[in-house]
């Protein structure tokens, strides 16, 4: 307890952990938000800076600035801290510099990261994308790619910086694959004078037999339609076996592939 108050620490403020403070910023109780940025992140929009549509600010913004409202209720305290662990038999998170908090309740909002299936040395080749860094390192590559694509004096060496897979047609996999599309064929059309960024392959790779598995049929075959349309290769039961500084492999179940169309 705290101020006679029961004690509420929330670690984590993305959707779920802004929701919980808003919610108990209205109730008697004394709330404490941990995050280890002091940035709220909107990721439905990440992919955007991978590829420069969008800059940061557009996606994000301070915790303080978001909860301001709430601030002013004057039960809310805001730290920038990481938890890094929990003494759930004393009710303590402890947090990194040595510091803990002891709390009658406690929300864990922290959030999920992405998955390599057991091939964690994949990461260094092909980064996720949950977080504003990750979105940056993504950005650096891509931009780079066509940048290094217009150095290249001979057609050959372009291909490979110029062909771009996309691992997994989930909602955030189709996104992207989609975006990159989009920026190969319109946003850098007048930007290069050696290279022809419409040339950019866009690989889009799923294990299962349809992008978007998680969606009704119809609409799974709707979104694949459409990135078809925008010019990205959509190869379903293709499941990665191996990704390295120049090289991924890739077996294929199922023989169907969509191609990008010629042009007009
Ligand atoms: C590219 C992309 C596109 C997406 N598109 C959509 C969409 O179109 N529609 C949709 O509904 N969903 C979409 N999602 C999913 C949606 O964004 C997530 O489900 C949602 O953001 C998860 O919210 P959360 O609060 O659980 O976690 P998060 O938003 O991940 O927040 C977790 C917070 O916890 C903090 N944190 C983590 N560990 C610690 C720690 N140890 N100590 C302190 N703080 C910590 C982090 O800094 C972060 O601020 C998308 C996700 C991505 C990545």
């Amino acid at each position: 307890m705290s101020n006679g108050l029961p004690s509420v620490v929330v670690v984590g403020c993305g959707f779920g952990g802004l929701e919980a403070v808003r919610a108990l910023s209205k109730a008697p109780v004394e709330s404490t938000l941990v995050d280890r940025t002091n940035r709220h992140l909107f990721q439905p929009l990440l992919h955007q800076v991978t590829t420069a549509g969008l800059s940061a600010p557009a996606v994000s913004a301070t915790i303080r600035h978001v909860l301001r409202r709430e601030m002013k209720r004057g039960n809310l305290t805001i730290l920038q801290a990481e938890a890094i662990g929990f003494d759930v038999a004393n009710r303590r998170v402890l947090l990194d510099a040595d510091q803990s908090l002891t709390y009658d309740h406690l929300v864990v909002a922290a959030g999920a990261t992405h998955s390599y299936f057991g091939h964690d040395d994949w990461a260094a080749h092909a980064p996720g994308l949950k977080t504003l860094t990750d979105a940056f390192a993504i950005r650096a590559r891509v931009i780079g790619a066509f940048e290094q694509a217009e150095r290249c004096t001979d057609e050959a060496p372009r291909e490979p910086w110029l062909t771009f897979v996309v691992i997994g047609a989930g909602p955030t996999g189709v996104e992207m694959a989609g975006t990159m599309a989009e920026i190969a064929q319109h946003t850098l059309l007048q930007e290069f004078r050696r290279i022809d960024p419409t040339k950019a392959r866009v690989v889009l790779l799923e294990a299962s037999d349809r992008v978007l598995g998680s969606f009704v049929p119809a609409s799974s075959q709707r979104a694949r339609e459409r990135l078809v349309k925008l010019g990205v290769e959509v190869r379903t039961g293709c499941k990665v076996t191996g990704i390295d500084a120049d090289d991924l492999t890739y077996e294929c179940h199922q023989t169907a592939e969509i191609r990008r169309p010629p042009p007009g």
